[in-house]
């Protein structure tokens, strides 16, 4: 009998095993359908770089001694001097992919290849139902991670030549002399667009790209803006009432879905060099504030058709290939299906989740079922990304093990979010 065991070996999970790992307390086993440890990998680009800094890595916030630290990586690696010599905040998304696969190699008790068909209750514990067989578990948790997001529009079109992002590097495509369209003016449109004008699938004869957005906007990665990717903050969201929370998230949004500084200079940089100085004849169209609307096959290609929200006209891009970096979104995995009656689930079919990421169903009060990667409505913009993944992973192991096994105080931080009851006018009042 597992005390925990994990659906899914994505960053978020891993970094739950690599710290279970560093104590005994906890007997648990993780299980992932990929044959070996793989980070997105349709989307590992040769040129794509991390939102965030290494540091952030699966454990240094909570266990900084932990031998699958980053920094235990480079030194295990042989290059601690070299990457110090680069002077790189951001690394590639490569190296970091290459690290966690290390660490991966390094923990136990991770199935790899194999696949988590169902979930199902009975008795005080769960039944996991794997391709090697069936375990039994206490509590679980589920980190199998978001789905492609593809507008319905474009659905009846997906083929060879109109695809999600996430699938550009399993793909053997050949984009010389097509015309390409990106749909999406995120991280993921900005790393195909630049590694297209590296001209990693050949020469295009023309590259269109296409955003809802404005324009192309960068990462917040303020000073203070960072302090929405603090616990503090995070525990501070977790008690707004829901209308704040949306209201946050929404005004939050370019602090996780921005694109960096640096991509977007690499690219205006290419532009430059390549149409300003050598005089190349352009074949790269920016098109901000253009609104996909529908997608048809137009002879040999496709003509994808948009609204300018600028002017309020409508507008016709003819493309041969069309890459939707439409982002990803929240499903309730096919796995959960027989435990789908005893969740108690949003009135969107989400999951809702309690403040220690175990979510609200039947019998909470005995087995926890915990999720990351879940919970962006209750716990704010940190959820989805790695910048809080080792603080979640305590967070949930000190929960499960209903004692600290790793000390998560910190020092007072330099915004007061709220302030305590006794501030409010009314106690103020009461006071005199
Ligand atoms: C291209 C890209 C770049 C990103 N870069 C950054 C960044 O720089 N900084 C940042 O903070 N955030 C970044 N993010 C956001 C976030 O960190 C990642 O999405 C992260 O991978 C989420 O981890 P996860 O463990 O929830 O899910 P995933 O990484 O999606 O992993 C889920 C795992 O579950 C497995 N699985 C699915 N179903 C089953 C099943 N039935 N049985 C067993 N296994 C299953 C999958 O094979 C997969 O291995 C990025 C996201 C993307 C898409």
């Amino acid at each position: 009998m597992l005390d925990l065991a994990g659906i899914g070996i994505g960053p978020f999970n891993l970094s739950i095993a690599a710290l279970l790992n560093e104590t005994d307390e906890l007997n648990y086993r993780f299980f992932d359908n990929k044959p070996r440890f793989a980070w997105h990998p349709g989307l590992l680009l040769p040129d794509a770089h991390m939102q965030t800094c290494y540091l952030k890595d699966l454990v240094t916030a909570v266990a900084p001694t932990s031998r699958v630290s980053f920094l235990s990586y480079l030194v295990d690696k042989k290059r601690f001097y070299r990457f110090l010599s680069t002077d790189i905040g951001m690394i590639s998304r490569t190296e970091f992919s290459d690290y966690m696969a290390w660490a991966a190699s390094k923990l136990e008790n991770l199935n790899f290849d194999d696949a988590v068909t169902a979930i199902e209750y009975a008795n005080g514990q769960f039944v996991i139902k794997a391709n090697s067989g069936d375990y039994t578990a206490k509590n679980i948790c589920l980190g199998t991670g978001k789905k492609p997001y593809v507008p319905s529009e474009f659905t009846s079109q997906l083929g060879d030549n109109v695809f999600h992002a996430c699938e550009i590097m399993s793909r053997d495509i050949d984009l010389t002399d097509k015309r390409v369209a990106v749909i999406g003016g995120g991280q993921t449109g900005a790393d195909i667009v630049l590694n297209t004008l590296q001209q990693h699938w050949g020469k295009p004869e023309s590259l269109y790209w296409i955003s809802r957005r404005p324009n192309y906007q960068p990462l917040d990665e303020a000073t203070f803006t960072n302090e929405f990717f603090t616990p503090q903050y995070t525990e501070c969201f977790f008690d707004l009432p829901e209308l704040s929370k949306k209201r946050e998230v929404k005004a939050q949004k370019l602090a996780s879905d921005g694109i960096t500084t640096e991509c977007l200079k690499r690219i205006y940089q290419y532009l430059y060099q390549h149409f300003e100085v050598n005089g190349e004849q352009k074949w790269v169209h920016l098109l901000p504030n253009r609104t996909a609307q529908g997608l048809s096959p137009i002879g040999s290609g496709f003509s994808v058709q948009c609204h300018n929200s600028l002017n309020q006209s409508d507008e016709i891009i003819n493309a041969d290939y069309v890459i939707l970096a439409t982002g990803f979104e929240s499903a309730l995995p096919n796995y959960l299906e027989p435990l789908k009656p005893l969740l108690h689930l949003n009135d969107d079919g989400g999951l809702q989740l309690d403040s220690h990421f175990n979510i609200k169903w039947k019998h909470q009060n005995k087995n926890q079922i915990y999720a990351v990667n879940a919970g962006l409505n209750s716990h704010g913009i940190a959820e989805p990304q790695l910048s809080l993944m080792a603080w979640r992973s305590a967070t949930i192991i000190n929960h499960l093990a209903g004692t600290v096994l790793f000390d998560l105080s910190e020092t007072q931080s330099f915004i007061d979010w709220t302030l305590p009851k006794s501030s409010h006018p009314l106690s103020l009042t009461t006071a005199v």
